[in-house]
């Protein structure tokens, strides 16, 4: 069984009869909080292997189990999605809100309670921190595709090599952004072929870089056909001196990525799956949420969480390194942390 935890007691998760036998351990981990924790990681599995799995008991997850039920936001919104509407109403009758078992239901009713909501109660920051805007009036916009792909390195022989690949790490600059000598950009992780990711807004260049300034926390730049950068400008309240010596252009860790599908295949661990050898991260998905997502700093609007990977992709910093757009500005920015 690909999957790991390092807390104890472990279950079997191998067939829909493990999953029911989860579902009933709820009931006693309402009120045990080790083995809400341990049942966390098995649950992570299950939406990331076998979700199918989990469908017979959503819906009394959901009404009757939700205390027991601790899960990060990114298995919440595999597991709960397109939950009925007597699950909604539920939700929306509880003393305490949860709008993040809303959010993650996705439906229009489900949605739309939540919008009002967070108006009613005047901040939808928690919202916003699991990548859904919350417009002035209307339902919720999810700001994340659904799909999830697993970014997994692998070699190339030579620059040639990089430049003919789908998904390349470590390009020159002089082909991500404009203008190489003035730019506030300073190395280059991945970038994603646009036309390779389901659920992501039409774009209107072939890849959609994510990079690093060393100058700040975050670097959001202009895109047009070309695709290359203009118009840059850094998040740089708070930032680190930086004394990396790095250079992007002598080619250290240049690679490429395949994007692999979410099953049983990969090792899931600590609620994520970048214990799986050579993976790095994910593409779509909701944010990691360690950090605020960045709005757009034209239209002001939550932007697009692209994907999210550790910076351990190309280098050895420490951190999450988050690719973010606005379709209609066609503005992305690359927002930068560090572990916690
Ligand atoms: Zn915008």
């Amino acid at each position: 069984m690909p999957f790991k935890t390092y807390r104890r007691p472990v279950f079997p998760v191998e067939s829909p009869g493990d999953v029911a036998a989860l579902v009933e351990l709820l009931v006693p981990a309402a009120t045990d909080e080790q083995l809400r924790n341990t049942l966390c990681d098995h649950f992570a599995y299950v939406a990331g292997a076998h979700p199918e799995w989990f469908r017979p008991h959503q819906e009394r997850v959901i009404l009757e189990l939700l205390g027991g039920f601790s899960v990060t936001f990114d298995t919440m919104s595999v597991l709960f999605r397109g939950a009925p509407d007597n699950c909604v109403e539920h939700l929306i009758a509880r003393p305490r809100l949860r709008l993040d078992a809303l959010a993650a239901i996705g439906t229009e009713p489900a949605l739309t309670a939540a919008a009002d909501l967070a108006r009613g109660q005047g901040d939808a920051s928690e919202l916003e921190d699991i990548g859904f805007w919350t417009p002035p009036s209307g339902p919720l916009r999810q700001r994340f595709s659904s799909h999830r792909l697993a970014v997994e390195r692998r070699p190339v022989a030579d620059l040639a090599g990089l430049l003919a690949a789908e998904h390349p790490v470590g390009l020159p600059l002089d082909r991500v952004v404009r203008d190489p000598e003035t730019t506030p950009v300073s190395w280059h992780f991945l970038s994603l072929r646009a036309a390779a990711l389901p659920g992501v807004p039409a774009w209107p260049a072939d890849l959609l870089h994510l990079v690093e300034t060393n100058l700040g926390w975050g670097v959001t730049g202009a895109v047009g056909e070309d695709g290359r950068w203009h118009g840059e400008s850094v998040e740089a309240e708070g930032a680190p001196d930086d004394e990396d010596e790095r250079v992007n252009d002598e080619g250290d860790g240049r690679a490429m990525v395949v994007l692999r599908p979410y099953d049983d295949t990969l090792l899931y661990c600590n609620s994520h799956i970048m214990s799986t050898p050579d993976v790095f991260g994910t593409v779509g998905g909701p944010p990691i949420g360690v950090y605020s997502n960045p709005s757009c700093r034209s239209c002001h609007r939550l932007m697009f969480h692209v994907a999210t990977v550790t910076n351990h992709i190309r280098g050895d910093g420490d951190g999450f390194r988050s690719l973010y757009i606005c379709e209609d500005c066609h503005l992305t920015t690359s927002a930068a942390s560090n572990w916690n």
